[in-house]
Formats: C-alpha cells, structure tokens, sequence
C-alpha cells in the first residue's frame, strides 16, 4: 500500500473509540486461531477486525465498508472460523461469493492460511474453465466452506450438486463491484435457493446507492462499520472547485480546461453514473484523446482504455468510481470530479489518484446546486473547504437541460440528505427512503443508450480504431 492510502485508511469516524480497540487477546480465539496469527507475525487487529469480530461473532447481519488492503478478508474469517466447529456433514454451511474468479483464489489462500491446524473443509468455485464436472463432485465430496462466483456457484445449485439449505451464515465481499458487473439478479437467485434465516455479511469498498438497495432490501438491522480514508488530505494535492449550473455548462467548462494541453496532459475524470459517462464521451470537443471505463463495457475494452491512457495515446480517461477502483495509475496531472460523489469516501479515493509518489497533484471539482450537500460532506471529512474558483468569463453558461436535469427542477427545500460524518455509520434507515425515492425515477441504462443511439452500441468501437489508426500514422 503507497504511504497516502496507509495514512488515510487505517483511520476510524469514531475516533474516540480508538483507544478501548480490542486486541486479539480480547478476541479469546481458540488456541490454533492464535497460534496461527502469531506464526504469521500479526500483532494486532487492524481496525475493520476491531470493528467486525464481536458483531460477526454474535450473529447479527453485518456491512463493513473497507477496501482491500485494510485486512477486511480476515475481519470476515476470524469470526467465522472461531464459531465453526467440527462437523462431517455434506453441504457446506458457509457460503462466501466474491465478483471474480481471482477474489475467490485469493480467499481460499487467506482461508488455508488461517486454518494449517484447524480440520476445515474449504473450495473454490468459479467459471471461466471446462471443470464443472470436477467442481461437482469435489463438492459432494462434503464442504464446510464454499468461495465461489455468483453465476458459476447458481450453475451448481440448479444442478443440485450443492445444497444451499444448510447455509448459516452468507458473505458477500466486494459488492460493490458485484453489482457493478450486473450480478445483482444472480445474487437474488440464490437468495430463493438460501435458508431465510441466516448470517448475512457483506463487505464493500465504497458505498453506492446499489449497495444500499441490496442492503436495505436483504439485511435485517444489519451493524454497519466505515473503515475509509479521512482526515486531512496530502499537501501535495491541491484542490479546487467550481460552481456550474448544469451537466452541460460542466461540458464546457471542462471543454476549456482541458484546451490546455500542456497543462492538463494526463486527466481523469470521474463521473456519477454510466449514463453521464457514455453522455459525457459522446459530448466532449477532445473525443478522439479520451478513454472511458465503467462497468458497462466489457473487459477487453476497459483493460484496452486503461492501456491508451497509461501510454499516453489517451490523454483523457472518464471513469466511474467503483469500476476505476482497483487501477494503479502513474503521474496523473489532474483528477476532476465532473460529478460530485454522493458517498463522501469516494472523493478521497477518486483524489488519491493525483499527486503520487509525491509529485504535485490538482484536484477540481464541478457541482450543482443540488450537488452543494454531498460537497460540504466531503469538507466536512476532510476538515477542509475547497477553495471556489471564478467561473472563466469566456466559459458559456448553457441552457440546455439533460432528460434528468428537466425531470427534477432543484428545489433548495428538498429535504436534505445526511451523511455527515457522525451520521454514516447510521444512515441506514433515511438512506432507504431516498433509495425507494430514486428507484421509480432510475432509468435503465440500456434503455437510455437504446434511445440514444437507436441501435447497440458495439464493443470494438470507432473511437478504438481511430485512435489505433493515428497511433500508426
Ligand atoms: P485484505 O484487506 O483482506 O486484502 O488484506 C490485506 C493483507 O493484510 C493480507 O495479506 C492479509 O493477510 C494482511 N493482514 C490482514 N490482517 C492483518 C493483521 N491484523 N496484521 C497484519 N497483516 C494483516
């Protein structure tokens, strides 16, 4: 982990809680469980672990919003591993689903490696290979632990290879990334074919509004814990932000910066959704000098964008925040949040992204009216306000509305949305509101592409081959 995700994710909202964390002495795991961190030289519990073991271990649903790297996989297991006992039974009892077929590799290692003295049953299952006869019958074999993919886990449970009535307790790592691939429907099948009662726990790395759904629709009064980045951001980074009317007087102020080229040589920029990152590409003047990444887009075109913006053939690279999350990017000059974040975290992380390796990094961010609240939460993790910059006189301010931005005039007496920092580890209950609020106004995705450009788009798309072709040149 580089030194500015060190610094700012191994931080707690409640910082007072701090000094009465518990070690894992307090844990009073069984003499293998401790032996085993002990050989692994893990002196203390990092803070999502202080956060998760007591609640995991008591069985109440859990939500533990950490990213990778802070020690969520073994917040999870710990627990899990201290309640399982000894048992021959056939059908597994927990079930772990992770988004990739590496999640679930990587998990089974941290589970052998928690467990060299411990008799537990534990196997991988996913997609993507011709062993679906040889994942059957390792799984009736007997299994104490399955980690597997949605679909591929789905495929075995229909085939009645795997029972999954004997399930006790159900973890979901990564969500985030879960739904953001569209497994949302995946995961409901195999709700149906789960016992109702049952452990659910689910980690994420960053919140949005998906999760949310998924939580408030499958948990029950889960205990929610945020291990994020907070605090004071690196000096290294300097931030500023503009006030713009709408999406498209952000397009044109954005147009502006980015005419700069010396200035603005290597630009990520994030968007809200992927509706308003296809709107965005399709809008910008420096189309054919930009890249775009979210969840939509299949693999070989995201791993394709992410390559021409690192070679520099893309100067420009717009990109949802879940999706751009586990990309390791070099010397951005600028990151500029077009939309502002509705999940304040997601602002650290989108930051986090310029200034590397102590180089001078600048942050910039639009936002609306209506997208004043979620700013002055991002302040207000931060302890800092963004310096407001002029808006350019040359800049024209535009008229023209999106579908949305005429759908919903901003009303200033909306009630406002809380997620302060006190506030996010128990915004549950108001957060569904607003959810079940924005479920009758969502607009599908692919609907709105549809409309948009009246027939599919196709993957291997003109802008990649333009760009190939002025490579050449
Ligand atoms: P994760 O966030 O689950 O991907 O974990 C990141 C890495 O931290 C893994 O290699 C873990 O084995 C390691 N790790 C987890 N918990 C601890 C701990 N308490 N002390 C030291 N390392 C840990």
């Amino acid at each position: 982990m580089d030194s500015f995700r060190q610094n700012w994710c191994l931080s707690i909202h409640d910082k007072d809680k701090i000094c009465s964390m518990p070690t894992f002495e307090d844990f009073k795991l069984k003499k293998q469980l401790k032996n085993t961190l002990s050989d692994l030289g893990f002196e203390k519990p990092t803070p999502i672990q202080q956060e998760s073991y007591s609640t995991i271990l008591g069985g109440f649903d859990f939500v533990g919003i950490a990213q990778t790297g802070t020690g969520k996989t073994i917040a999870y297991l710990l627990p899990i591993l201290q309640d399982l006992k000894f048992s021959d039974q056939q059908h597994p009892r927990v079930l772990v689903l992770a988004p990739t077929r590496e999640l679930v590799i990587q998990i089974v290692e941290e589970i052998e490696k928690l467990t060299p003295n411990i008799t537990v049953r534990v196997l991988g299952l996913y997609g993507g290979t011709n062993n679906f006869n040889a994942q059957k019958q390792a799984v009736l074999q007997g299994q104490d632990i399955i980690v597997a993919t949605p679909r591929r886990l789905y495929d075995l449970a229909i085939s009645n290879a795997l029972r999954l009535k004997s399930i006790k307790k159900l973890v979901i790592d990564e969500v985030d990334i879960m739904l953001d691939f569209g497994y949302k429907t995946q995961l409901k099948n195999i709700f149906e074919h789960l016992p109702t009662k049952r452990q659910n726990i689910l980690f994420s790395a960053t919140m949005t509004d998906y999760v949310d759904e998924l939580i408030t629709d499958f948990l029950v009064n889960p205990i929610r814990k945020t291990i994020s980045i907070s605090g004071t951001p690196p000096e290294n980074i300097s931030q500023e932000c503009y006030a713009v009317p709408n999406f498209y007087s952000k397009v044109n102020l954005l147009n502006h910066l980015l005419e700069d080229k010396k200035e603005f040589h290597k630009v990520l920029v994030f968007v809200g959704t992927q509706l308003n990152a296809v709107r965005l590409f399709e809008t910008l003047d420096f189309k054919y000098e930009t890249s775009l990444i979210h969840a939509g887009k299949e693999q070989n075109y995201r791993t394709s964008s992410i390559e021409d913006f690192e070679n520099g053939t893309s100067r420009i690279l717009i990109a949802t925040d879940v999706i751009s999350r586990g990309i390791d990017m070099e010397k951005v000059s600028h990151v500029i949040s077009f939309d502002t974040p509705s999940y304040p975290e997601n602002y650290m992380h989108r930051i986090g992204r310029t200034g590397r390796a102590e180089e001078q990094g600048k942050a910039i961010l639009f936002y609306t009216e209506k997208e004043l609240e979620q700013k002055e939460a991002m302040e207000s993790l931060m302890n800092y306000t963004i310096p407001l910059k002029e808006w350019p006189e040359e800049v024209k301010k535009a008229s023209q509305l999106t579908d949305e931005e005429k759908a919903k005039p901003l009303l200033p007496e909306e009630p406002a949305r809380k997620n302060t920092i006190s506030e996010i580890n128990s915004a549950f209950h108001e957060k569904s509101a607003k959810n079940s609020k924005e479920k009758v106004e969502r607009v599908s995705y692919q609907q709105v592409l549809k409309e948009r450009f009246k027939k599919p788009i196709r993957r291997g798309d003109k802008i990649q081959n333009m760009k190939k072709k002025n490579k050449k040149k």
